[in-house]
């Protein structure tokens, strides 16, 4: 196929080919250790490493980087792909209130994480309202009205008028979660509040009445969203909770508290691929303003834990694609454009596709129709085999080829060689072209005319 034929010639240009499966491995397991110190869980971290060979192995050498370099630089890549996959935003509904139902293990962060949403919706001018179906934890309703306070948000609880901070006449552990959750949207519905949050009650391991509870409200509510909260602190147990509440209550989107601790987050990836859902939001602190929409590059670095390294790639790939467009552009303005980077040029647009429907992309194409179906991708194959077979001596400059070495180049590479003998004048007019054009857009500057 085309792509593997592209493959072995960039093999032969530079000399070097592929990722070797010795680098690979040798990476992979130290990024598996990075992994697990995380608190990736273990099938979770298998699945990863394997999908991360698969792709490293296809991986041509990177002309920047070191192979561990690159095969970090792969699995970042892959690990930011997997945490921000379907990375999206809140769903509003069509008709208002939207309701977003918050779920999770007690102490997860869900009341705390209601005054943070209800203050970020604000200030994105929604006018959301708080409602408390904690009636579980003795103050849980008591600390979610002091939160909707500090953010200004309005909070619906089953005992209107009951005064904040009045522990001792709250005695809400009685009344019935559900008709609360019920009356709380039909008491947005009425005061115009666009949306919804539903603060809900968590227990501190997986119980089936927590479980059946929150189901209850979710059929009396039919939220738009079901956010899943968890704290990143507890690690491995992550997958075991978050399966419990897929399978109890489900959940549309996960949020991930507690990322001020010193917790490296490996329950991000664990969550995502446990689950297959979207992680939305991050919480990391007790104020309102410690959260955010969640960043899938950041956290792929902190769970890796090579920060340091990152940055490192980072450098030595721009640091690289400067060098490499200096050293383009000089060539150019200076006349010393070769056919060996010609061919790497051709090569590189190549790898985007047939040439006809790469040309046709082009903005006028659907007018070049009759002259696109002449660019053949025979022709361009026919351009690549006669530069291959010249030596690198006379790929860098073309006049050395004498009239004996042309019909061998022709004969090596079944064309005749009045193709050879045009694609070296052809070349010569290019570059001249390229060099003139480039001194009168002032490239570089001080270009010396050749000819
Ligand atoms: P709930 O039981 O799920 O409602 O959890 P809470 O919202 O009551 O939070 C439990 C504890 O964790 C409280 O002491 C919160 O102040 C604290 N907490 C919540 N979110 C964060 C966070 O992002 N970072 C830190 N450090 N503490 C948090
Ligand atoms: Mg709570």
């Amino acid at each position: 196929s085309l792509s593997d034929r592209l493959a072995d010639a960039l093999k032969d240009l530079r000399g070097k080919g592929r990722l070797s499966d010795a680098d690979i491995d040798r990476t992979c397991r130290e990024i598996r250790l990075a992994l697990l110190e995380a608190d990736v869980s273990l099938p979770v971290v298998r699945g990863f490493i394997a999908k991360v060979k698969e792709r490293a192995k296809g991986a041509e050498v990177s002309g920047a980087l070191n192979p561990a370099q690159q095969v970090v630089k792969i699995v970042n890549d892959e690990l930011v792909g997997i945490l921000g996959g379907e990375t999206r935003r809140i769903t509003f509904a069509k008709n208002p209130p939207t309701v977003i139902m918050l779920a999770g293990l007690q102490g997860a962060g869900k009341t705390t994480l209601a005054g943070k949403l209800g203050h970020w919706l604000q200030k994105q001018g929604h006018t959301p309202l708080l409602v408390a179906c904690d009636l579980q934890r003795p103050g849980a309703v008591s600390q979610l009205q002091i939160v909707g306070e500090r953010a200004g948000v309005k909070v619906f609880a089953p005992h209107p008028g009951t005064s904040i901070g009045g522990e001792g006449q709250l005695g809400v552990t009685a009344g019935d979660p559900v008709s609360v959750a019920r009356s709380g949207v039909a008491e947005a519905a009425a005061q115009h509040h666009d949306v919804v949050v539903i603060d809900t009650a968590g227990r501190l391991g997986i119980d089936q009445e927590l479980m059946k509870q929150a189901s209850d409200i979710r059929d009396a509510t039919e939220p738009d969203e079901v956010l899943f909260v968890v704290d990143a602190m507890i690690g491995q147990d992550a997958v075991s909770t978050a399966e419990a509440f897929q399978d109890g209550v489900g959940f549309t989107g996960v949020v991930l508290t507690k990322l001020d601790g010193d917790a490296r987050g490996g329950a991000a990836l664990s969550v995502r691929e446990v689950t297959g859902r979207p992680i939305m939001f991050a919480s990391s602190g007790e104020k309102l303003d410690d959260f955010d929409v969640f960043h899938p590059d950041r956290m792929a670095s902190r769970i890796l834990g090579m920060g340091d390294v990152l940055s490192l790639i980072e450098q030595a790939e721009q640091h690289w694609d400067t060098q490499q467009a200096e050293a383009a552009a000089a060539k150019i303005t200076q006349g010393e454009l070769t056919l060996e980077d010609f061919l790497e040029q051709m090569l590189m647009i190549r790898k985007m596709g047939p040439i006809g429907n790469i040309l046709g992309m082009l903005p006028g194409a659907g007018q070049m129709k009759d002259a696109l179906s002449q660019v053949d991708d025979k022709q361009l194959d026919r351009v690549q085999a006669i530069i291959r077979g010249m030596t690198p001596a006379e790929r860098d400059n073309p006049k050395i080829i004498n009239a004996s070495r042309r019909l061998r180049i022709a004969n090596g590479s079944g064309v005749a060689v009045s193709e050879v003998n045009q694609l070296v004048d052809r070349f010569y007019d290019a570059r001249k072209m390229m060099s003139q054009m480039s001194g009168r857009m002032g490239m570089g500057g001080g270009g010396r005319k050749t000819n």
